[in-house]
């Protein structure tokens, strides 16, 4: 009898070990079914003597029930979960969960029953049935999908399906994927072009690990050149997976890449269908999908010979995972290429300052592409000063601004407003007694939308709606909104130009890939003429026919203060300014802002990122930040506020004294509640060579804390709240 380690999908549980049944054919990596008490659960056969178990007992050893028709894990992915889980102090099953993100890609069904509009209308209708049916509208899926999507009970759908408004379709789950065809329509690349994309492939062609930074200004056509090194890993057979920050940047990406390939990619993100997860995992982990592109948790799959990863706008902080595993994707992404052994490239106009230092200090390649593409010009900058050249009271828009939004729609061209801020306005209060509305889960202001007619919490999702009097003083009619949000940037353009077709840009407005490309479609068609959005705007558009960009406030960036509020704002305000005159009119872009000779602010204007990024880099350097030095995050958090700050205040007694580590708090978090929780936050600042995992790993090991209260620590930290 042989006794294997098994790794279950539950963090509680760890590892377990179990009796293999004669004949059955299992190796380390293979997905299993086990039985624990009277469950069947599922887990991933280990490597020996790589994980700690509890010894079992020989006879009592369960055996395993099923090996799951699946390939098993490869010894390169185990050792990423592992090195995954140790660098971001995370459980491993927490992230093997990641790998087997779809159930039904590894068990048995192969075809799903799923239901869509037949034309047909019910011969009783109901307000329910009225609201699916609208909502549902040409969209196909299960009947827990179509429940969801028509905001309705399952029973709706089934009414439904009964009456024959819904119709069956029978979907198969293993229907194979096109191939896309390198030959398809290779681009005429210009001279710089070609001289980078030689570099690429030059590097694909090798298959050693090689990080490759992959700069170039916007508008340089970076994915133009990089798609030649994803062409020449299928010439050779390797899988591909190309990461994109944002699910709203897909739609327009698939476009470009069909029109190059011949055919559309495996798309891999959260608002797929579950027969559309399954067909996608199985196709990866069998090596037949030969390019994926997708989000961040895309980068756990078991692809069967990745080959090439590109992440592309690699200096976007949507990499950052936030909650779970709190894992960078972008350096997950270098340390799985270094694992399999193949060139990881992080594309970017703004790379990040660790990346830029990596390239310094010569442990990553960098590619340069200077110019823009073709006829195409850099956008002229100039700021708007605040203070000499205001916008009326209670508006936004400064008369330079709204000028020079006038000359553009005369011109017959596309104007985009950018304010990194959803709703109508950020807070709400009583203009009688000062009532502010607060989130009552969280420390944070309810937020005004007005499209949605309600009351926001952007923290928890907690909404209300606008109530029509004051909760505290009862006043009727009190309410103001304070500040602005992009809706009421674009109410603001509409009332100056009642005749522009305006659109309204962000997350509550494209959450999906379709949403993009229908916002694309609009704009290439001419029907929209001013844009206003938030940062979901600000990259991989290309609207030739868009020539100016408003930045309505630069400095808001700036406010939050953490380490890299000014290299953000950079970032974000050269990238915006990039969607302006891609095409061949010239593009201009308007900086509103109070702080005009703010270092960060002169840069943009200049046009000298090189020594803005050098005096980044200098003050970093001194202050220890990353990357010359590196922070941990602690967060303990409890519903109950004296729990929280007791075992917060434990786990700060207790912090060793290390030379070269500085243990900062506990203090209450910026944002003290969220989502019903108080929270403490530690903040740990170390020398760079200190193994701060380590300590920390042993520094909590010996603490204990109530089950209620939770302690969870942020490896190298993008927030600080
Ligand atoms: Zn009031
Ligand atoms: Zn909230």
């Amino acid at each position: 009898m042989t006794r294997v380690r098994v790794l279950t999908l539950n963090a509680a549980l760890g590892p377990l070990d179990y009796s293999v049944p004669e004949g059955m054919p299992v190796v380390p990596g293979s997905i299993v079914r086990i039985p624990l008490g009277p469950r069947q659960i599922t887990g991933v056969v280990w490597d020996e003597g790589r994980l700690e178990a509890e010894t079992v007992e020989a006879k009592r050893l369960r055996p395993i029930i099923a090996l799951y028709d699946a390939p098993p894990l490869k010894p390169s992915m185990r050792r990423l979960m592992e090195w995954v889980a140790d660098y971001y102090l995370s459980p491993i099953s927490a992230v093997l969960r990641m790998a087997l993100s779809s159930t039904s890609g590894y068990s048995g069904e192969k075809t799903v029953t799923e239901y869509r509009a037949s034309g047909g209308m019910p011969e009783r209708m109901t307000p329910k049935r009225e609201q699916a049916l609208d909502l549902i509208g040409d969209e196909q899926g299960t009947i827990r999908e179509l429940s969801e999507i028509g905001e309705v009970s399952d029973a709706v759908v089934r009414g439904l399906v009964k009456a024959g408004a819904l119709e069956p379709v029978e979907v198969s789950l293993d229907a194979p994927f096109p191939d896309p065809d390198p030959g398809f329509a290779p681009p005429a690349l210009e001279a710089g072009q070609g001289a980078a994309a030689e570099r690429l492939v030059g590097a694909v062609k090798v298959q050693k690990f090689t990080p490759m930074l992959l700069d170039g200004v916007t508008g340089s056509g970076k994915t133009e050149v990089y798609f030649e090194a994803v062409a020449e890993a299928l010439r050779m057979g390797k899988q591909v997976l190309i990461m994109l920050p944002e699910i709203a940047l897909t739609e327009p990406f698939l476009n470009r890449f069909t029109a190059r390939f011949g055919c559309e990619p495996v798309t891999w993100h959260s608002g797929m269908r579950q027969s559309e997860r399954r067909r996608a995992w199985r196709a990866i982990a069998k090596g037949e999908a030969a390019v994926t592109v997708g989000a961040r948790s895309s980068l756990f799959l078991p692809y069967a010979r990745l080959g090439l990863i590109i992440v592309d706008e690699a200096h976007e902080n949507t990499y950052k995972q936030e909650e779970g595993v709190m894992y960078h994707a972008r350096d997950v992404a270098v340390m799985r290429g270094n694992f399999e052994n193949f060139p990881v490239v992080l594309a970017s106009a703004t790379p990040a300052l660790e990346t830029k230092q990596m390239v310094e200090i010569g442990r990553y390649d960098e590619v340069t592409l200077p110019a823009r593409y073709g006829a195409a010009e850099m956008p002229t900058l100039e700021t708007v000063d605040m203070l000499r050249d205001p916008p009326p009271r209670g508006h936004w828009l400064s008369p330079p601004l709204v000028q020079a939004i006038e000359e553009t729609l005369d011109r017959k061209e596309q104007a985009l407003l950018f304010l990194n801020r959803r709703g109508f306005a950020p807070l709400t209060l009583c203009r009688t007694c000062g009532h502010r509305f607060e989130c009552p889960n969280c420390t944070a202001w309810m937020v005004e939308h007005r499209l949605l007619h309600r009351l926001a919490c952007h923290h928890c999702g907690h909404v209300m709606p606008p109530p029509d009097h004051c909760p505290e003083c009862e006043a009727d009619d009190s309410l103001v909104a304070c500040g602005p949000g992009v809706e009421r940037i674009a109410d603001e353009a509409a009332s100056l130009f009642p005749e522009a077709k305006i659109a309204v840009v962000t997350s509550d407005t494209i959450w999906s890939p379709a949403k993009a490309g229908e916002f694309v479609a609009r704009m290439e068609a001419g029907d929209i003429d001013i844009v206003v959005g938030t940062q979901l705007v600000t990259k991989g558009y290309h609207f030739p026919n868009l020539t100016l960009v408003g930045v309505v406030d630069a400095d808001l960036g700036l406010k939050g203060g953490d380490l890299r509020a000014a290299e953000r704002t950079f970032q974000q305000i050269t990238q915006v300014s990039g969607r302006a005159g891609r095409g061949d009119k010239p593009g201009r872009v308007l900086i509103q802002t109070h702080q005009p000779s703010a270092p960060v602010i002169e840069a943009l204007v200049s046009g000298d990122a090189e020594s803005f990024y050098a005096a980044e880099t200098d003050a970093r350097r001194i202050a220890g930040a990353p990357p010359f030095g590196r922070y941990a995050g602690i967060v303990i958090s409890s519903e109950d506020e004296g729990q929280a700050i007791e075992a917060a205040r434990n786990i700060g007694t207790a912090a060793p004294e290390i030379d070269g580590m500085l243990v900062l708090g506990p203090a209450p978090a910026p944002l003290a509640m969220l989502r019903g929780r108080h929270r403490q936050r530690i903040l740990v600042h170390a020398r760079r060579a200190l193994d701060v995992q380590g300590v920390i790993r042993e520094w909590l090991e010996k603490i204990e804390w109530p089950r209620t209260v939770r302690v969870t620590v942020d490896i190298d930290p993008y927030s600080f709240l």
